[in-house]
């Protein structure tokens, strides 16, 4: 359901007239030989759109305009090749509402030593060019990613990567819609927050509806489709021997097949991206959507548990940015900690919910009682996660603005067996180390809830944060808790 081809960045070469007719022609094409190479680079998920050179005030707010308008556009690539007089940019920048990316790039990687003359200087102005806009950018606060370097140099094409996706996921929740089931788990706090200035500053919106109106449409399935996921489920994962047909455990298998096809229908009817529930609120639900979340998640869908409309949002947009990298995200939680002074850990899972998109190896399904909710026991995949590079991320509300809370950690392998543990986990470590991370986290007011990314880097989610225009506080290799302290005290005054 994340298809990323269609999505389309302008590459938007300014200049000005001044130039004359032949550099103007060399210019259009330095510039097209750089969006068609961009756009060759594999890694890069979108197509890049050569767009004429912008010469003058009415150009640039044609083409803003046009950008503005164009479904498929999600942000715009600038490069001033030559000097272009950055007052003619006020009207078009101004109206722009897609993200900005400035490359400070050069056609000629090298000075051409024994060559070199004042017909390439002319040309080759990107060095001075640039600066002109970035002043122009930065005299008007507009957010922006700046990427310096040669457009064919590998670190260049890995910013310009890292910005576009972020420009997907961003392009995404524009008008995307997820479902509450239900409201939120009772008198938590953090899970809360302002629906109306979430829809204002990020796009999405997020509504209840009845649990009632989902039982519906889970009781509208038929036997035939339950007996193709229940047999989809016996031969994607390893069935526990009660939930295999003839076992006394099959017909909760079937159940939770009902359940998540029920699920799935209801979000497509409703085009929807994501959805949160609440085991307070499960009236006409057999079980717990668990195998159903999983796996739905798994398929793109954004989900939180308890009625967290904020990380489910999250889920969806990361999933989008991360689309076919490898490894996966999923909702998650801190749940248990390993506080051994050699080897401090946290163990993340849910009760139930965690995405299959980050299992190492074949999950294996199994059933066990949920010892809260007071429903029939609910089925779920059960997996261990790989080791390697991770990171936390969380949105929390702080009533005056939204906060991106970002952690980098490293996930570690399991030391042991869990074989009473009948939840999908991770192990990681949080940068800096356990005490600082933990200590940082919770100074910023980050959830317990979070969306666990084994495919994102902070990169990613500060270009994201940038385009949403919200605080990111990041706690990494670096982070120091004087200084962080500080940094939240200095936040606080910015935004008040
Ligand atoms: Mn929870």
């Amino acid at each position: 359901m994340i298809d990323l081809k269609k999505k389309e960045v302008w590459f938007v070469t300014g200049s000005q007239h001044l130039y004359g007719e032949e550099t103007l022609l060399q210019v259009a094409e330095h510039s097209k030989t750089i969006a068609a190479s961009l756009n060759d680079t594999d890694e890069i998920p979108v197509k890049i759109i050569f767009k004429p050179t912008v010469k003058s005030a009415d150009e640039i707010y044609a083409v803003c305009m046009e950008a503005n308008t164009t479904k498929d556009c999600i942000g715009i690539i600038a490069w001033m090749h030559t000097f272009s007089p950055a007052k003619m940019w006020i009207g078009g920048l101004k109206i722009l509402n897609k993200p900005l990316l400035h490359f400070h790039t050069q056609f000629n990687r090298d000075i051409p030593w024994a060559t070199i003359d004042m017909d390439f200087m002319n040309l080759n102005q990107s060095a001075h060019g640039d600066r002109e806009f970035g002043f122009i950018m930065s005299r008007m606060r507009l957010n922006r990613k700046v990427v310096v370097g040669h457009w064919q140099d590998p670190e260049s094409l890995g910013k310009i990567n890292a910005w576009t996706r972020a420009a997907c996921g961003w392009n995404d929740w524009q008008t995307a819609k997820f479902v509450r089931f239900g409201d939120n788990m009772r008198n938590v706090a953090v899970t809360e927050g302002d629906k109306v200035e979430a829809e204002i500053k990020f796009g999405y919106s997020v509504n209840t509806y009845g649990v009632g109106d989902l039982v519906k449409v889970v009781n509208e399935t038929t036997d035939k489709q339950i007996d193709q996921l229940a047999e989809e489920y016996a031969s994607s994962y390893t069935l526990m021997p009660s939930l295999l047909k003839g076992g006394e455990q099959h017909q909760s298998l079937r159940e939770a097949a009902k359940i998540e096809i029920g699920l799935q229908a209801f979000l497509e009817a409703g085009n929807f991206k994501g959805f949160t529930d609440t085991f307070e609120d499960l009236n006409g639900l057999v079980q717990l959507p668990g195998i159903s979340a999983q796996r739905l998640m798994a398929k793109g869908f954004g989900f939180a548990a308890e009625g967290d409309w904020k990380t489910a949002a999250l889920v969806r947009a990361m999933k989008v940015i991360g689309s076919g990298l490898k490894g996966g995200n999923s909702f998650m939680e801190d749940y248990t900690y390993h506080f051994n002074p050699d080897n401090r850990m946290v163990l993340g899972s849910h009760m139930l919910e965690i995405c299959e998109s980050i299992a190492d190896g074949k999950p294996s399904c199994e059933i066990h009682p949920l010892g809260i909710g007071g429903k029939a026991d609910p089925v779920r995949l059960v997996f261990n996660s790989a080791p390697g590079p991770a990171l936390n991320a969380s949105i929390v509300d702080m009533g005056n603005r939204f906060r991106l809370l970002v952690n980098e950690v490293i996930a570690v392998a399991p030391m042991q067996m869990m074989p009473k543990l009948p939840v999908a986990r991770v192990l990681w470590k949080p940068y800096p180390n356990m005490h600082t991370g933990c200590a940082a986290w919770i100074l910023a007011g980050g959830a317990h809830h979070t969306c666990y990314s084994q495919n994102l880097t902070s990169e990613h989610l500060t270009d994201f944060a940038e385009m949403a225009g919200i605080e990111l506080v990041m706690i990494d290799k670096d982070t120091q808790i004087p200084q962080f302290k500080n940094e939240l005290r200095w936040n606080e005054m910015y935004y008040r």
